[in-house]
This record gives C-alpha cells, structure tokens and sequence, in this order.
C-alpha cells in the first residue's frame, strides 16, 4: 500500500511545477498539517524541496535512498512489489521473503534491503553484498502450477533485469545462461530462485536478485571476483537510481511473468530472451560434475534447458540445477 509520503512523492516528481498545499490535500484526503509532516519527513530523507508560499511545493533534487517511500512512489505495478518491506540490514533477503511467504503475505511480496550480511549464489556460492551501492531484492509468488516449472522462472527473471538495465542505461544487457546478467562481458547480476514445494504443489518461490548499480571502481570488489564483476556505474561512468531501475525490474518482471503464465513454458518469451543470450552461437565450456565437454550452444528449449551440440553433431540438452557454463576462452 502506498503511504501519504510516498503519494505525495509521487505527485511532486510527475509535476513540472510547484503543486499547492490544498491541492496535495484534496487528492489524498489529507489535513494540511498531515502533508507539511510528510514534506518536512522527506526534507529529513536528503529531498530537496522548494517550499512558496501561494504556490506550494516543488521537488528540486532526490537523493539515491533506497527507502520504501522512494520505491513505493515509482511503482506502476498491478501485484509485484504492491506489498513491500524495506530492510536497512539482513542476513539474505531470500530467507527474509520466505518467512513473509509462511507469515500469510501476498504473491508478489517484495524485500529490498540496503546490506545483506550472508548474500547468496547458487549451490552454496556466495553474494558479495555491500551497502549504499547495489541492489538486493527479492521477490515471493505463490503460484499454482505444478513445481517442475519453477525452474523457469530463474530465465524470466534474467529477461526482465536485462530488459531493465538495457532501458535504463542504453547499454545492452546480456545474459549468460541461466541467470546471470552480464555487460561488457562481466557480471552485473546474480539471481536466485528457491522453491518450497510439495510433490505437486509448490507453497512458495522466492527470486532474489543481486544487481551492482552504483559500485564505483573495480577495486571495490574482493580480489577472486575483480576480473568477471563489474557494475552499471563502472561501465557508464553514471549513477543510476536504484529505487528507479528495482521499479523496471518489477515492472518487466510483471509483464513477463504474466506471459509466461499464459503457457506455463517460455514459448512467447523465448525470442525475447534470445535477443539477450550471450552464448547462442558461441563455444561454451559445459562445467558438469559428471564431466566436463565443450561444444556450441544453439539457444534454449521452450522449457529453459540450453541446447548445445556437442564436438560429434550430437544435440544436448544442458539442465541448469548442476552445471554452471563458461566460454571457451574466459567466464562468457
Ligand atoms: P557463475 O557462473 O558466475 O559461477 P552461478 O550462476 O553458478 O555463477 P551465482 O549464484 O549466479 O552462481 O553467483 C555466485 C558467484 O558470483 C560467486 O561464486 C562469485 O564468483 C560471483 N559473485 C559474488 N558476488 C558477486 C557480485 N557482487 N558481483 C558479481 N559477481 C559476484
């Protein structure tokens, strides 16, 4: 639910021109002390607001808070991230979520926190989560489909960040397959989908998705992760809102989403998420625990299995759970 904080924020970003007191009173309900409150509150938060009298109020500057005011004033969204919880500090917003999944809140329910103390990858990776630069999110869904297609939605989730960051920096987004969201050949991204399921019915998946924004320079990664990481900021040379692009990542998210329920497989979405994969047509490095083998990756199957074929002719059907997949000459 949005707060009078968050509508009036709203209001004053989408207006070129100073809006008045009674006028911020009329749309919302509101008493005239409960808008000068919340004007006052988001001065406190580093806005930047022109207050005349006889004209009103304008909003002159943002600051990069991440707080849920902020988020919730740009959100355009019909059920992702409707409901949302704004965290300064947690271990992982993916275990965070699906405590909210048991507590009875919503599909769609959405974390974001400024600092994750024990981020997480795939398969006991980890996350490097350090605060006031990045994003760490996590969005829950209840579905009612069966839980051998939840492994998908990790894909719908690459198409809707790539499909983000691609809108707003201009630069083109690609992913590499499954999940990870890379630029100029070094990762952006990380996603992480969990499952809570019986047999044949899932009660809850929570997607985290770890994006750097606004990392200022290469040495601010640890050493093991410096030559494959990299962050918007790093590669425009420009700060990037980030309550601005997590509003894009919920908004494609949604809209993809949506989509792919209409089919419960990735058939409308497969050409969208074409355009964005790294590998198709590129020698892939195929890291499996049952053995390693190299071959070319000619795109996916409309379930998100990865198609590669192999030194022989042979056509492979690669299954995301245990592998992970590098070019031949380096991590794409
Ligand atoms: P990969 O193919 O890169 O190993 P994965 O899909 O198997 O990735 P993920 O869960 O996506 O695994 O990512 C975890 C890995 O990403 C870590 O092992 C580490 O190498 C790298 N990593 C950790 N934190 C970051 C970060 N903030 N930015 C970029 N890469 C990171």
């Amino acid at each position: 639910m949005k707060t009078d904080k968050s509508n009036i924020l709203a209001l004053l970003r989408d207006s070129r021109d100073y809006v008045s007191g009674q006028q911020l009173c009329d749309q919302f309900g509101v008493s005239r002390t409960a808008v000068w409150k919340a004007i006052n509150q988001l001065k406190e938060e580093g806005y930047r607001i022109d207050a005349v009298s006889h004209k009103g109020y304008r909003l002159l500057k943002s600051p990069d808070v991440l707080s849920r005011s902020e988020i919730l004033s740009r959100l355009k969204t019909k059920w992702a991230g409707r409901q949302l919880f704004y965290l300064e500090e947690t271990g992982s917003t993916n275990i965070d979520a699906t405590r909210y999944a048991e507590e009875g809140e919503p599909h769609g329910t959405t974390v974001v926190a400024e600092k994750q103390n024990a981020g997480r990858g795939r398969r006991g990776k980890y996350w490097e989560s350090p605060p006031g630069t990045a994003i760490y999110m996590t969005i829950m869904l209840k579905p009612d489909f069966a839980p051998d297609k939840a492994s998908m939605l990790t894909l719908v989730m690459a198409l809707s960040v790539a499909e983000a960051v691609t809108e707003a920096t201009g630069l083109h987004a690609g992913i590499k397959w499954p999940n990870d969201v890379v630029v100029n050949k070094k990762k952006i991204c990380g996603i992480l989908t969990e499952l809570n399921a019986e047999m044949d019915y899932i009660r809850h998946v929570v997607i985290g998705v770890g994006i750097n924004v606004n990392n200022a320079a290469p040495e601010e990664f640890p050493e093991e992760i410096r030559q494959t990481a990299t962050s918007l900021k790093i590669e425009t040379g420009l700060s990037i809102s980030r309550a601005a692009l997590i509003e894009r990542v919920l908004e494609r998210f949604e809209h993809n989403y949506d989509t792919f329920v209409t089919t419960l497989d990735l058939r409308l979405l497969i050409e969208a998420y074409s355009r964005h994969l790294l590998n198709l047509n590129a020698e892939v490095n195929v890291l499996d625990p049952k053995g390693n083998y190299t071959g070319i990756a000619r795109g996916i199957s409309t379930t998100g299995e990865l198609l590669v074929e192999a030194e022989n002719g042979v056509m492979k059907t690669v299954y995301a759970g245990e592998v992970s997949v590098r070019g031949l000459y380096g991590y794409v």
